[in-house]
């Protein structure tokens, strides 16, 4: 969500560059090539531009004071239908976009059930997280930008009609995807990139800063499904990265270091939509970011981390490459998180003329609940599980998580299948932190939440453990 950026100059640690995974030079005695499997999948890609006609809110820094003025790189929503011999099926969309709003997964889900028979676990909607995108939370717009006079009514009027063209435009994609299914075979491999790095800086007094943290934990695999056709053309290349997508401040439209790397796999293979999946990067910055290098342009940048994410999915097809076979099963629910309510004396401190109307109420009524000894009511977060038969485990999951989440999952769910493991999921709603970030505290540990507009307060640290468990729980499901 909003961040304001603090820009560190001094810092200008280029880890930009994907690095391969080949052994050498020497020529090796060589190996039977791995029998291509079957085309025994059906998969289907669509592609809608999200890109508006003219100037709007963008969405992710909340220091932006004017919409956009112009466009670097062109915005899209993705949709990639997969489909098992059963009948097992999942709609994987990907989008371009700071988030995934409720009321955007709650009309897709409705109308994909409508037209489409669709159940909620064969739907998973990813954002990129780019903070160089349209606004797509209409209300948070505007309750913070009308009030303060920097956006028009007109303003609001574009972003509420973004919001009905994405819906519409979602549940079309959803449609043209599956119409577009073909006999395929799918593979999975993965590589890694190295400019991701963690971004919560420790100052040892029990601070956290927006800054590269080179010793935090870091998530750098770069996790490929390859989808060809029955002739052998690369349809689909879905691929994921856990790192804010955040290079970029500025007021152009772009999909940031992720729209580049989709851009480039497009470009190196003609006729394959490349989908990026965004992984557990709430904690994690692309380094350098703007400003750190005093001789390389932002513009320049984007584009070196989107080559090194891009160079990341080569390696990776050049890799071992793994059949993945079915049946294609998957499940949906919610973990149910636990707010840790804010003090009298916290929530009165949102009470002075500083504050927009918006926020003082909103104090005063948490204030109130408070003094009826009411517990703040709990948030729903998304967790859902897609599994490739034993080849394939992919977690989705709300919000946006922190990376000790991924790290987890891929250490307890080792076993046969890969594990993939995307965050920012089907609903984006703030920051999810792992038991350490929470109670590290700091901005990704419950800072952001008690901006009270949107929540009312951090969450408990038991949060980990009770969406951790869902996913065990949901796998033990679709595992009977
Ligand atoms: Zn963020």
């Amino acid at each position: 969500m909003p961040h304001v950026s603090r820009i560190l100059v001094r810092c200008a640690l280029l880890f930009g560059l994907g690095w391969s995974l080949s052994t050498g030079w020497a020529a090796q005695p060589a190996r039977p090539e791995p029998k291509a499997p079957a085309a025994d999948w059906k998969v289907g890609v669509a592609t809608r531009k999200l890109t508006p006609a003219g100037p709007i809110w963008m969405a992710g820094y909340a220091n932006r004071a004017k919409p956009s003025d112009g466009v670097d790189l062109d915005v899209f929503a993705k949709a990639v239908a997969i489909e098992d011999a059963q009948g097992g099926r999942v709609v994987i969309v990907t989008l371009d976009l700071v988030g995934v709003p409720d009321g955007l997964r709650a009309y897709v889900e409705r109308h994909a059930a409508e037209k489409f028979g669709l159940k909620p676990h064969e739907i998973l909607l990813n954002a990129s997280h780019t903070h160089s995108a349209p606004q797509p939370y209409p209300d948070r717009m505007v309750l913070e930008r009308l009030f303060s006079r920097m956006a028009k009514q007109e303003d609001v009027d574009a972003v509420n009609a973004f919001e009905i063209f994405l819906q519409k435009a979602l549940v079309e994609l959803i449609g043209e995807s599956r119409a577009a299914q073909t006999p395929c075979r799918m593979e999975f491999s993965q590589a890694r990139a190295g400019f991701a790095m963690n971004r919560r800086r420790p100052d040892g007094k029990g601070n956290y800063s927006n800054n590269p943290y080179p010793a935090g934990p870091v998530d750098q695999e770069v996790p490929v499904l390859k989808v060809t056709t029955a002739d052998g053309k690369i349809k689909a290349l879905l691929f994921g990265y856990a790192c804010h997508n955040t290079t970029l401040g500025g007021t152009k439209i772009s999909g940031d270091y992720a729209g580049y790397a989709q851009q480039f796999l497009e470009t190196s293979y003609p006729g394959a939509t490349a989908l990026f999946v965004m992984g557990c990067g709430a904690d994690q910055n692309p380094y350098p970011r703007r400003g750190m290098v005093p001789d390389q342009s932002v513009d320049e940048l984007v584009k070196q981390h989107g080559r090194a994410l891009s160079n990341a999915v080569s390696t990776a097809l050049n890799s071992p490459l793994r059949p993945i076979k079915g049946p294609l099963r998957s499940a949906y629910d919610h973990a149910i998180l636990e707010y840790e309510p804010l003090s009298k004396v916290q929530l009165n401190n949102f009470q002075g003329a500083a504050h927009t109307p918006a926020v003082i109420e909103r104090a005063r009524n948490l204030i109130q609940a408070l003094d009826r000894g009411e517990r703040p009511k709990p948030l729903p977060c998304p967790v859902q599980v897609v599994k490739f038969g034993n080849d394939l485990t992919l977690v989705a999951i709300g919000g946006e998580v922190t990376v000790d989440y991924s790290l987890r999952l891929k250490r307890e769910l080792k076993g046969p299948a890969a594990v993939w493991v995307a965050g920012y999921s089907n609903s984006v709603f703030g920051y999810l932190g792992s038991r350490r970030v929470i109670e590290e505290g700091g901005y990704e540990g419950g800072g952001a939440n008690i901006r009270i507009l949107n929540h009312p307060g951090p969450f408990k640290p038991e949060t980990e453990d009770v969406v951790i468990a869902k996913v065990h729980g949901l796998l033990r499901q679709v595992q009977r």
